[in-house]
């Protein structure tokens, strides 16, 4: 039996409607910009899977790292013990993220650093004795699948099943210029009740929500009267983190800066999962108390794992980088370039561009999940290119360490995709 045929029989695939899509493609093996599957077909990963393998895949400067490091410490619990890879990791974060930030939360993946976050906030409220229990969220948000993380985002299509057990979240559209005064006089009235214990939010770019973006003064206003009502303010930079948008953070855009951060996905650069909920010192503060219960009672097994710690020190050290720097510029230039070339084009709705995410809308009404978007993911593996389009939305978020002639041939597949639909 081959691997497609063995992976059949006991595996359940994440996002998937296996009755429809029986089928996976194994992936032997991948290296910088390139997964190579078993029938000796490469494809360029043009959304450096899931916007984690940025430095590129098995990138040997950061693998050389791990591998020093798995005959050091391999794993270690992380209450009562601490170790050099988290110590040296919380030093090279506080150099980069914002000047507010002062204390790292370890949990696994971007939907419990998202989770933590709330309860972070809660209990924030809960230990100063203020009742707050509600969140405000954007519309159409995407910020995890576990419970919290889950209650919210909005696209509620796939949480139908799970509705009537989420956390009470008030939802505000994504302010435009058009809709920015009556967004920000919404938002004003629900903090105004004293009930709102966050705002939480994806700064400038909605990832899953098909790379929608939108401007960093209305964010900024939006962040302002937070603040005034002492509402904890939570940047989601699962997506936006380290680099993307052409910034270490997102959160750079604007001038008031968050209270409570979450990083993962391109955290470990794509090596192992591992994520941080970041926060102020004030933040922390409320749970340091001489009564234990006011301390914060999260954990995870994996908490602080050296490797994953190792990965995310290594990643940061690329990032840095004049090398890696550069070719964020350079990438952002070019998707401008790409971005005048094809914008009139007559099957195109809207394209936006951001640091090194480019999104188009194709002219035509599409399923998240529906057969047009299948055709074209096809066509786009077919041409030897990953791309996973959103809907009617075509996205590319490459790894840094993309060639221009590897670039270039994105580009053009999707220039082709054009012509079919
Ligand atoms: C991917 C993502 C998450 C969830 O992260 P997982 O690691 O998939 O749980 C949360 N927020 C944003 C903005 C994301 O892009």
């Amino acid at each position: 039996m081959n691997l497609t045929e063995r992976d059949k029989a006991h595996l359940w695939h994440p996002l998937t409607q296996h009755k429809l899509k029986p089928n996976h493609l194994p992936i032997l093996r991948a290296k910088g910009s390139t997964l190579y599957d078993d029938q000796g077909k490469d494809y360029i990963d043009g959304i450096a899977s899931w916007y984690t393998c940025m430095y590129g895949h098995c990138n040997e400067y950061i693998t050389s790292k791990i591998k020093a490091q798995l005959d050091e410490l391999d794993q270690v619990v992380f209450s009562g013990f601490t170790h050099q890879p988290a110590i040296e990791l919380s030093e090279k974060l506080m150099a980069i993220l914002p000047s507010n930030q002062n204390k790292l939360f370890f949990s696994d993946n971007g939907s419990t650093s998202v989770d933590v976050a709330i309860k972070m906030a809660f209990q924030y409220f809960f230990n100063k004795k203020e009742k707050r229990t509600r969140i405000i969220a954007l519309e159409d948000a995407f910020h995890g699948d576990t419970f919290g993380a889950m209650s919210v985002s909005g696209l509620s299509v796939y949480n139908g099943p799970f509705e009537s057990f989420l956390l009470t979240i008030d939802r505000i559209k994504v302010p435009t210029k058009d809709t920015s005064k009556t967004v920000f006089s919404n938002f004003k009235k629900l903090v105004a009740t004293g009930e709102i214990a966050a705002f939480i939010y994806e700064p400038l770019v909605q990832g899953a929500n098909s790379m929608r973006m939108y401007d960093a003064d209305l964010l900024d206003e939006l962040l302002a009267i937070a603040k005034e009502h002492n509402v904890i303010v939570i940047a989601d930079e699962v997506m936006t983190g380290f680099g993307k948008t052409a910034k270490n953070f997102a959160s750079e855009y604007m001038l008031h800066q968050p209270d409570i951060m979450c990083l993962s996905k391109s955290l470990t650069a794509g090596i192992a999962p591992m994520a941080l909920t970041t926060c102020t010192q004030n933040i922390y503060e409320a749970f340091c108390d001489d009564n234990i219960a006011k301390g914060f009672f999260h954990g995870h097994t994996y908490s602080g794992n050296p490797l994953a710690c190792t990965a995310a020190i290594a990643g940061i050290d690329l990032l840095v980088s004049d090398e890696i720097q550069t070719r964020i510029l350079e990438i952002s230039a070019r998707h401008l370039t790409f971005q005048n070339h094809i914008k009139d084009h007559k099957n195109i709705y809207a394209t936006r561009t951001l640091g090194v995410i480019f999104a188009l809308d194709l002219k035509l009404k599409m399923d998240r999940y529906g057969s047009l978007r299948d055709t074209l993911f096809n066509y786009f593996m077919d041409q030897g290119v990953f791309l996973r389009p959103l809907g009617n939305t075509i996205y590319i978020l490459p790894p840094f360490v993309i060639t221009d002639k590897e670039l270039d041939r994105i580009y053009e597949v999707i220039k082709n995709a054009l012509e079919l639909v």
